[in-house]
Protein backbone atom coordinates (compact mmCIF):
# COMPACT_ATOMS: atom_id res chain seq x y z
CA UNK A 1 0.00 0.00 0.00
CA UNK A 2 1.14 3.36 -0.75
CA UNK A 3 0.30 6.19 2.54
CA UNK A 4 0.70 9.30 2.07
CA UNK A 5 1.46 11.51 5.52
CA UNK A 6 0.14 14.47 6.10
CA UNK A 7 1.58 16.93 8.82
CA UNK A 8 0.83 20.69 8.56
CA UNK A 9 3.40 21.27 11.23
CA UNK A 10 6.28 18.75 12.29
CA UNK A 11 4.78 16.92 14.80
CA UNK A 12 0.73 16.32 14.06
CA UNK A 13 1.45 12.91 12.16
CA UNK A 14 2.99 11.39 15.31
CA UNK A 15 1.29 12.99 17.45
CA UNK A 16 -2.34 11.77 16.08
CA UNK A 17 -1.53 8.66 13.88
CA UNK A 18 2.18 7.90 15.52
CA UNK A 19 1.23 4.51 16.69
CA UNK A 20 -0.38 3.48 13.02
CA UNK A 21 2.58 4.96 11.42
CA UNK A 22 4.81 2.04 13.55
CA UNK A 23 2.44 -0.61 12.60
CA UNK A 24 2.01 0.39 8.73
CA UNK A 25 5.87 0.19 8.96
CA UNK A 26 5.89 -2.99 10.52
CA UNK A 27 4.33 -4.24 6.47
CA UNK A 28 7.09 -4.34 3.88
CA UNK A 29 5.46 -4.05 1.37
CA UNK A 30 3.89 -0.47 2.39
CA UNK A 31 5.58 2.32 1.02
CA UNK A 32 5.48 6.52 2.13
CA UNK A 33 5.76 9.86 0.94
CA UNK A 34 5.24 12.40 3.73
CA UNK A 35 4.75 15.59 3.68
CA UNK A 36 4.92 18.87 5.82
CA UNK A 37 4.15 21.91 4.98
CA UNK A 38 5.14 24.50 7.89
CA UNK A 39 8.26 23.96 10.10
CA UNK A 40 6.97 26.80 11.94
CA UNK A 41 10.76 28.58 11.67
CA UNK A 42 8.72 31.69 13.30
CA UNK A 43 7.41 29.65 16.30
CA UNK A 44 10.46 27.54 18.02
CA UNK A 45 11.15 28.10 21.63
CA UNK A 46 13.13 31.66 22.08
CA UNK A 47 16.81 31.13 22.23
CA UNK A 48 16.60 28.21 19.55
CA UNK A 49 17.65 28.42 15.77
CA UNK A 50 15.08 28.98 13.04
CA UNK A 51 15.58 25.49 11.81
CA UNK A 52 14.90 23.61 15.06
CA UNK A 53 11.60 21.82 14.25
CA UNK A 54 13.10 20.79 11.14
CA UNK A 55 15.85 19.43 12.40
CA UNK A 56 14.46 16.87 15.03
CA UNK A 57 11.64 16.35 12.05
CA UNK A 58 14.23 14.85 10.23
CA UNK A 59 15.43 13.05 13.02
CA UNK A 60 11.85 11.46 13.37
CA UNK A 61 11.99 10.43 9.70
CA UNK A 62 15.37 9.18 9.88
CA UNK A 63 15.06 6.76 13.32
CA UNK A 64 11.36 5.14 11.28
CA UNK A 65 13.51 4.66 7.47
CA UNK A 66 11.28 7.18 5.73
CA UNK A 67 13.75 8.87 3.71
CA UNK A 68 10.91 10.21 1.04
CA UNK A 69 9.77 13.35 2.57
CA UNK A 70 9.46 16.85 2.37
CA UNK A 71 9.42 19.83 4.28
CA UNK A 72 7.78 23.14 3.34
CA UNK A 73 8.03 26.30 4.64
CA UNK A 74 4.23 28.04 4.24
CA UNK A 75 3.89 29.83 7.22
CA UNK A 76 2.82 28.85 10.34
CA UNK A 77 -0.41 30.13 11.40
CA UNK A 78 -1.46 31.13 8.17
CA UNK A 79 -1.71 28.07 6.19
CA UNK A 80 -5.08 29.14 4.82
CA UNK A 81 -3.94 32.25 2.75
CA UNK A 82 -1.88 29.25 1.52
CA UNK A 83 -4.66 26.96 0.35
CA UNK A 84 -3.72 26.91 -3.50
CA UNK A 85 -0.80 26.19 -3.54
CA UNK A 86 -0.96 23.41 -1.16
CA UNK A 87 -3.76 22.46 -3.43
CA UNK A 88 -1.62 22.56 -6.18
CA UNK A 89 1.49 20.83 -4.06
CA UNK A 90 -1.46 17.97 -3.21
CA UNK A 91 -2.18 17.38 -6.97
CA UNK A 92 1.13 16.91 -7.70
CA UNK A 93 2.12 14.14 -5.56
CA UNK A 94 -1.22 12.26 -6.16
CA UNK A 95 -0.20 12.11 -10.30
CA UNK A 96 3.57 11.27 -9.28
CA UNK A 97 2.84 8.73 -6.06
CA UNK A 98 -0.35 7.94 -6.99
CA UNK A 99 -1.32 6.56 -3.07
CA UNK A 100 -3.66 4.41 -1.69
CA UNK A 101 -3.99 6.18 1.73
CA UNK A 102 -4.19 9.43 3.01
CA UNK A 103 -3.83 10.00 6.14
CA UNK A 104 -4.61 13.78 7.00
CA UNK A 105 -5.55 15.75 10.00
CA UNK A 106 -9.38 15.70 10.83
CA UNK A 107 -12.10 17.88 8.97
CA UNK A 108 -12.80 18.79 12.70
CA UNK A 109 -10.08 20.02 13.82
CA UNK A 110 -10.03 23.74 14.81
CA UNK A 111 -6.79 24.82 14.21
CA UNK A 112 -6.92 26.83 10.80
CA UNK A 113 -3.55 25.04 9.69
CA UNK A 114 -4.70 21.74 9.88
CA UNK A 115 -8.64 22.29 8.78
CA UNK A 116 -6.91 23.93 5.48
CA UNK A 117 -4.98 20.65 5.10
CA UNK A 118 -7.60 18.48 5.88
CA UNK A 119 -10.01 20.49 3.34
CA UNK A 120 -6.93 20.24 0.16
CA UNK A 121 -6.48 16.80 0.86
CA UNK A 122 -10.45 16.09 0.26
CA UNK A 123 -10.90 18.54 -2.62
CA UNK A 124 -7.71 16.46 -4.17
CA UNK A 125 -8.12 12.88 -3.28
CA UNK A 126 -11.91 12.25 -2.78
CA UNK A 127 -12.39 10.15 -6.21
CA UNK A 128 -9.58 7.92 -6.00
CA UNK A 129 -7.96 7.49 -2.76
CA UNK A 130 -8.88 6.50 0.91
CA UNK A 131 -8.37 9.28 3.01
CA UNK A 132 -8.19 9.15 7.24
CA UNK A 133 -8.06 11.97 9.56
CA UNK A 134 -6.50 11.49 12.70
CA UNK A 135 -7.25 12.68 15.90
CA UNK A 136 -5.83 15.73 18.11
CA UNK A 137 -8.36 15.78 21.41
CA UNK A 138 -7.01 19.37 22.26
CA UNK A 139 -8.35 20.86 18.51
CA UNK A 140 -11.25 18.68 18.08
CA UNK A 141 -14.53 19.92 18.61
CA UNK A 142 -16.34 16.99 17.78
CA UNK A 143 -14.47 13.46 16.78
CA UNK A 144 -16.34 10.42 15.47
CA UNK A 145 -13.81 6.88 15.99
CA UNK A 146 -14.92 5.45 13.05
CA UNK A 147 -11.91 3.77 11.83
CA UNK A 148 -9.92 1.98 15.28
CA UNK A 149 -6.23 0.53 14.85
CA UNK A 150 -5.52 -1.30 17.62
CA UNK A 151 -1.65 -0.81 18.62
CA UNK A 152 0.79 -3.25 20.65
CA UNK A 153 2.25 -1.70 23.66
CA UNK A 154 5.74 -1.87 21.36
CA UNK A 155 3.80 0.16 19.10
CA UNK A 156 2.99 3.04 21.60
CA UNK A 157 6.02 3.19 23.18
CA UNK A 158 7.72 3.57 19.55
CA UNK A 159 5.15 6.49 19.50
CA UNK A 160 6.73 7.88 22.19
CA UNK A 161 9.85 7.34 21.58
CA UNK A 162 9.91 9.57 18.10
CA UNK A 163 7.89 12.08 19.96
CA UNK A 164 10.91 11.91 22.67
CA UNK A 165 13.22 13.56 19.66
CA UNK A 166 11.28 16.85 19.59
CA UNK A 167 12.86 18.28 22.40
CA UNK A 168 11.88 21.57 21.33
CA UNK A 169 8.60 21.39 22.48
CA UNK A 170 9.13 20.06 26.03
CA UNK A 171 10.05 23.24 27.07
CA UNK A 172 7.16 24.79 26.00
CA UNK A 173 4.81 21.94 28.70
CA UNK A 174 1.93 21.32 26.32
CA UNK A 175 -0.42 19.14 28.67
CA UNK A 176 -0.72 16.53 25.41
CA UNK A 177 3.53 16.29 25.22
CA UNK A 178 3.86 13.83 27.66
CA UNK A 179 4.41 10.24 28.10
CA UNK A 180 1.01 9.71 30.83
CA UNK A 181 -1.19 11.52 28.43
CA UNK A 182 0.31 9.70 25.32
CA UNK A 183 -0.73 6.45 26.89
CA UNK A 184 -3.84 7.66 28.73
CA UNK A 185 -5.47 8.40 24.88
CA UNK A 186 -4.52 5.16 23.56
CA UNK A 187 -5.73 3.70 26.50
CA UNK A 188 -9.11 5.24 26.29
CA UNK A 189 -9.33 4.83 22.61
CA UNK A 190 -8.34 0.65 23.34
CA UNK A 191 -10.95 0.55 25.58
CA UNK A 192 -13.27 0.99 22.45
CA UNK A 193 -12.05 -1.68 20.65
CA UNK A 194 -10.62 -4.83 22.93
CA UNK A 195 -7.40 -3.55 23.23
CA UNK A 196 -4.92 -2.51 25.46
CA UNK A 197 -3.97 0.62 23.19
CA UNK A 198 -5.57 2.02 20.38
CA UNK A 199 -5.85 5.39 17.68
CA UNK A 200 -8.59 6.33 16.22
CA UNK A 201 -9.89 7.98 13.01
CA UNK A 202 -12.51 9.78 10.87
CA UNK A 203 -13.22 7.86 7.81
CA UNK A 204 -13.52 10.61 5.01
CA UNK A 205 -13.48 8.11 2.28
CA UNK A 206 -12.84 4.64 1.80
CA UNK A 207 -12.20 2.25 -1.51
CA UNK A 208 -12.07 -1.27 -1.22
CA UNK A 209 -8.97 -2.65 -3.07
ZN1 LIG B 1 -0.12 21.20 14.00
Amino acid sequence: MKVVLLSPHTDDIELGAGGTLMRLLEEERNTFRWVVFSACENAVPQGLPPDTLKDEFAAVASHVGIADYHVHSFPNMNLPASASEIREELSRLKNEFQPDLVIAPSLNDSHQDHKTVAEEAVRVFKKDTSIIGYELPWNNLVFQPQLLVRLTQKQIEEKWRVLSLYRSQFVLQRSYFSKDFIFGWARMRGAQCSSEYAEAFEVVRWFMR
